[in-house]
């Protein structure tokens, strides 16, 4: 049985051409899936009763199901999904009172970058997701939303390194952004990545230029080396310069991320660095208090610390923003959940995404236990700028 959807090269499109169908059809289909949030070809009543039964025996809709829900009180909604082999990664809604209604999504299984501070990279990278794996999440987290509501923004960080897996997040993307897919205009579209230069430099030369944000973490190699264990041999000026050209190329103004970190990265004398490593560059900061992740020794940098080290960069000229925490309740940090899973429940007996998606909305299942350091890591993204959720 085929996943329906797989770009760029969809097997619907040669499965209607062998069988003498009219191309019109795939159009029909996809309208179902990403318009009307159809999630069985029984549901696509404009289709005849013998093409659906035909397309229900040799396709699946989606080839992932949602393995855990968890919901937080201000509406952010974190799914754990499941996917075709039993890998499971997790993506998250975020809404606001301005109506926008963000989708983050992961871009592989695990990560391989290591983060010190992040659950993700704990485990290390299991393997990529493709394509189709990250157009579902979208379409899982889409059917979250009242028929009147649609996903206007997407941010690219969650599980893994965006820039490790672009041949399958661009195809991704371009049916994100297609209008017969789900039509979000690319400056609405965030792919926030730790910094690989080659994979930046690749992204300024696409003709649809993405908001781009880099996680820097700390302003200095040394520093930044003991925080992010794969970017040793990188370099944070080789990072800075492949930002700087992408801005040169694409006009979209660079969005920094920095975690700030309890007594590792929050001091002043840390801002005092990073205000002259962007010093008279177009970008904007983004700063975060690093959501805890259960057993590992870190702490997010306190208020004072936060308004501190924010200060500092705006008497230096820079733009800073301060991300607004969402998700009180869950266990909102990127891979916590799947992490949760891995190490203490047993497996869900396989079951529907479709069933699973009549449960209450709100509903905490009884075995959430959130910790009460939960809310930090999954923030609202600013309209033009995101960040790597650690
Ligand atoms: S913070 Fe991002 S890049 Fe770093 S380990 Fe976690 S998922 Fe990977």
């Amino acid at each position: 049985m085929y996943s329906l959807i797989d770009p760029p090269h969809e097997p619907l499109a040669p499965w209607l051409a062998a069988r003498g169908l009219p191309a019109f059809r795939r159009r029909q289909v996809r309208r179902w899936v990403f318009q009307r949030r159809a999630d069985s070809f029984a549901a696509m009543t404009d289709l005849p009763t013998p093409l659906r039964e035909e397309l229900a025996a040799a396709f699946r809709v989606l080839s992932s199901r949602i393995a855990r829900h968890e919901q937080a009180g201000d509406g952010t909604e974190k799914l754990l999904l499941e996917l075709a082999d039993g890998e499971r990664v997790e993506c998250v809604l975020l809404r606001d009172d301005r109506g926008h209604r963000t989708a983050c999504v992961s871009t592989q299984v695990g990560c391989g970058m290591g983060c010190v501070f992040c659950a993700s990279g704990l485990s290390g990278l299991a393997r990529n997701l493709s394509a189709g794996e990250i157009v579902e999440q979208w379409l899982h987290l889409q059917r979250r939303l009242p028929g009147d509501e649609r996903l206007t923004h997407i941010v690219v960080m969650g599980m893994g390194e965006p820039l490790a897996n672009l041949d399958a997040l661009l195809p991704a993307l371009a049916v994100a952004s297609d209008v017969e897919g789900l039509g979000i205009g690319v400056r609405r579209i965030t792919i926030s990545t730790v910094g690989l230069p080659e994979g930046i430099r690749r992204l300024a030369k696409l003709p649809t230029p993405y908001q781009l944000a880099v996680s820097l973490h700390a302003p200095d190699d040394a520093l930044r080396s003991r925080l992010v264990p794969a970017a040793r041999t990188i370099g944070l000026r080789a990072v800075v310069e492949a930002a700087d050209e992408y801005f040169a190329r694409t006009g979209r103004q660079v969005t920094y991320e920095y975690v700030l970190v309890a007594g590792v990265n929050d001091r002043p004398e840390h801002a005092e660095r990073l205000a002259c490593l962007l010093q008279g560059r177009c970008v904007l900061v983004n700063l975060i208090a690093l959501n805890p992740v259960p057993g590992l020794p870190y702490r997010g940098a306190s208020p004072a610390s936060v308004r501190q080290f924010q200060g500092v960069l705006e008497r230096s000229g820079l733009p800073v923003q301060v991300r607004r925490r969402k998700g009180e309740g869950i266990r909102a940090a990127c891979g916590q959940l799947r992490r949760d899973r891995r190490e203490s429940e047993p497996p869900v007996a396989g079951s529907a995404a479709t069933s699973e998606l009549t449960a209450a909305p709100g509903a905490v299942p009884a075995y959430a236990t959130p910790p009460s350091n939960a809310p930090a890591a999954v923030g609202e993204p600013p309209e033009n700028a995101g960040s790597k959720l650690p």
